[in-house]
């Protein structure tokens, strides 16, 4: 079996949870074969362009499904994003959209999203999948997880996933006040919400903190961002730079078109060093 399968999907509900935060709630058929790992699970959506029924994708692409995708036409095939399985019930499948207007085909397409709309999406066959980036070595006592909104899905499932025990120090950075969310978990967790309409910064944020030094951190988000706080972390306060899993979810300015483009030119996804 291939590790990941498209699944034709269709979006079964939509609910505002914040200002700027859309959840879409997909089911389908052959939604229950999405074997979400849980914690920061990512996985590829793909979009329909304006006036096509539905998102063009490769058939029986088996592994290279990257490479079949990109053999199709730009114009017809389907508008690729990341994003991550917030929740699973059987049935259904939540994935949280961070709304940042109409500049983006996948923001706009959110906006929009009524029941019944089609959607396809690559899911891992297996819930132990490469898709999953969350790994602390095991006994870890203290992580530090850190990220924007784009990033709020991915922190919600692992503070989700983490067991009593842990203590999880948490900031996350939203546009307002209002975009806060409850978050269970049945870890230890200290939140510190970052508000950017109140002039708040998740880097800054971070920096006017007294911060345990942690065994393992997690951070997510803009790209600039990211960097300014992994250095932070790997510099000023001495945490193992191995023990520090940095991904930027998205760079101001660019398209995922514009990143992906780099990859394929050979350069690193989202993030430079
Ligand atoms: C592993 C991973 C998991 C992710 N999970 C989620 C998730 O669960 N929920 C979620 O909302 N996002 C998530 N993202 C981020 C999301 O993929 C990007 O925000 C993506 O660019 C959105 O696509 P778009 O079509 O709306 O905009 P694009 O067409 O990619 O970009 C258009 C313009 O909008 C800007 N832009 C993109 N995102 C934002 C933003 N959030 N705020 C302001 N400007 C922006 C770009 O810089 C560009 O200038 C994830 C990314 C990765 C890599």
């Amino acid at each position: 079996m291939t590790e990941y399968v498209f699944l034709d999907l269709r979006v079964t509900r939509v609910a505002r949870l914040s200002p700027t935060m859309l959840r879409v709630t997909l089911g389908g058929d052959r939604v229950d074969d999405f074997a979400s790992g849980g914690r920061d699970q990512r996985f590829k959506l793909f979009l329909p362009h304006p006036g096509q029924d539905a998102p063009v994708v490769p058939v029986d692409a088996g592994e290279d499904w990257f490479g079949a995708w990109r053999a199709l036409s730009p114009a017809n095939r389907a508008v690729m994003r990341t994003y991550t399985a917030r929740d699973q019930r059987p049935g259904e499948l939540d994935v949280d959209f961070a709304l940042h207007g109409e500049s983006g085909p996948a923001s706009r397409w959110a906006l929009a999203a009524q029941a019944g709309d089609p959607v396809t999406v690559l899911a891992p066959t297996s819930r132990d999948n490469s898709a999953i980036d969350f790994r602390p070595p095991p006994e870890t006592k203290r992580v530090l997880l850190a990220g924007d909104e784009t990033a709020l899905p991915a922190i919600g499932g692992i503070l989700a996933a983490l067991p009593a025990g842990t203590a999880a120090d948490v900031w996350i950075e939203v546009p307002r006040a209002d975009d806060r969310q409850d978050l269970a978990s049945a870890a230890d967790v200290t939140l510190t919400w970052a508000v950017r309409g109140e002039g708040a910064t998740l880097a800054e944020s971070v920096r006017a903190a007294d911060v345990t030094v942690p065994g393992y951190a997690w951070i997510a988000g803009e790209s600039g961002a990211v960097k300014a706080l992994r250095r932070h972390l790997v510099q000023t306060l001495g945490v193992d730079r191995r023990a520090v899993k940095f991904t930027g979810y998205w760079r101001r300015g660019a398209s995922e078109e514009d990143l992906l483009a780099e990859v394929v030119a050979g350069g690193t996804p989202h993030l430079e060093e």
